[in-house]
Order: structure tokens, then sequence, then C-alpha cells
């Protein structure tokens, strides 16, 4: 079982937290297991992560949302189980074979009709969907080094009190690091770095960030 939500005082307490929530029910576990079959990296949510994503959308009664990065759908189906009735998903994707899978997984599990991939480039996708809005959350997880392109896009197409979530914001336990393997990794860690700076201090946004294992940052649009 794969750990995803750190409390690092007591490590006993992510293992309370990781059993309680199990198990990972039939469908995203299906999900799961069928995009690795068909050769996706497994970098998926956790199941934890998962919860939150439903729980947060269900919470802030969510009718319309938008995520950056499809892969599987694993993270999708979790937004769209929070959904209110009548609610809709974009989910944007740029590998074709990711949209493919991500759409069977999604019809599999029942929810066609509520969420749409969206597959191609992302800023003209986003664009494409501005008329939609204005949107009650905005999930991040696609390449890290154009998070603070997608905030400013979450910002100027939520409603007040819209929620931004962006995902993996510890930069893999690297975020607060001055030192970098490389580079590439470097660019990572500032794009991460610059949203959760601009959401904590940029005055657009309350923001907070959930201590789970990947960091999971999570703010509420004020102006
Ligand atoms: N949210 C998913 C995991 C996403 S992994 C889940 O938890 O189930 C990141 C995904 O972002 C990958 O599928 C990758 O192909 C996609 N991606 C990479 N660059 C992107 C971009 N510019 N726009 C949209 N998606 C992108
Ligand atoms: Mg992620």
């Amino acid at each position: 079982m794969t750990k995803t939500y750190g409390c690092p005082q007591i490590p006993e307490l992510i293992d309370y937290v990781c059993d309680l929530l199990q198990p990972e029910d039939a469908v995203l576990k299906q999900i799961r297991e069928y995009s690795n079959q068909r050769g996706l990296p497994p970098i998926q949510v956790g199941l934890v992560d998962a919860l939150h994503l439903e729980v947060f959308t269900r919470a802030f009664g969510v009718k319309k949302a938008v995520e950056v990065g499809t892969l599987g759908g694993y993270s999708a189906v979790s937004i769209a189980r929070g959904l209110q009735p009548g609610g809709k998903l974009y989910t944007l994707e740029v590998i074709p074979l990711h949209a493919e899978v991500a759409k069977e997984n999604i019809a599999r599990a029942g929810f066609s009709d509520s969420v749409k991939i969206l597959l191609g480039d992302t800023p003209q996708n986003l664009a494409s969907i501005e008329r939609e809005g204005p949107f009650d959350l905005v999930f991040i997880d696609a390449d890290k080094i154009n998070y603070p392109v997608y905030m400013d896009w979450a910002f100027k197409n939520l409603r007040m009190g819209g929620v931004v979530l962006a995902d993996n914001t510890f930069a893999w336990g690297k975020v607060h690091l001055s030192k970098f393997d490389s580079s590439d990794e470097e660019l990572v860690v500032t794009g991460i770095r610059k949203l959760n700076h601009e959401m904590a201090r940029g005055g657009k946004f309350r923001t907070t960030i959930l201590p789970t294992g990947e960091g999971l940052t999570f703010g509420v649009k004020i102006r």
C-alpha cells in the first residue's frame, strides 16, 4: 500500500489514515489497473488524495470544474463523483493515448455525460471553455513548469470563492531546496514554487497547503 498522506512526526498515523480509508473501491482499482496495463505511468493521485478531491468537490457544491492533466481519468472520476447533479468536469490532456484510456475508464465508471476530455493544445483548450465559466473548482496536476500559467487562468475563470487545488506542490520533497540535480528539475521546482508563492502571498487567493505526501495547495479566490 502506498502512503500518500504525510504526518511526519508519527509515521504510524499515516498507516492509520491509509488503513482506515481503504479499500480502494472496485471502480478506482480498475482504472488504476487498466491504465497500468495500457502502459500509462502510475502517477495518478493516491487513494487519500482521490478522497480529498471527491469530498472537497461535494462539500463545496461544485457544479463546474476543470482539471489540467487527465492521465487515465483516476482523479477525474474522483472529482466527477462529487459533482452536483447536472455538473460538468472539463479535463485537459496532451497525450492521445492517455486521453483514449481515460475515455474508456470514464465511460466504464458511468461518467461520460459529466466529464469531457479535451485533447490537444492546452492554452487553446482552456480558451475554448472560458465561455462555460465561471468555474467553481480548478484542479492543476499537469506539467509543473506551467503551474503559474494554469493558476493565472484559474484566477481569471473562477467565480469569487472558487477553489484552486494544485497537486505535487512539495515537488517530491524538493520544493524548499536551493540546489538541484539538473536544470530541468530546477525549472519544475521553480514553477511549483511560483504557484505556491503567488497563491500564498499574491493577494488573489486565501491559501493553505495540505501536508499530504505530495503537497496539495488549496486556495480560495478572494478578489
Ligand atoms: N490527474 C491525474 C494525473 C495526471 S499526471 C490523476 O491523478 O489521475 C499528469 C498528466 O498531465 C499526464 O497525463 C500528462 O500527459 C499530462 N500533461 C502534460 N503536459 C500537459 C499539458 N501541457 N496540458 C495538459 N496535460 C498535460
Ligand atoms: Mg499529481
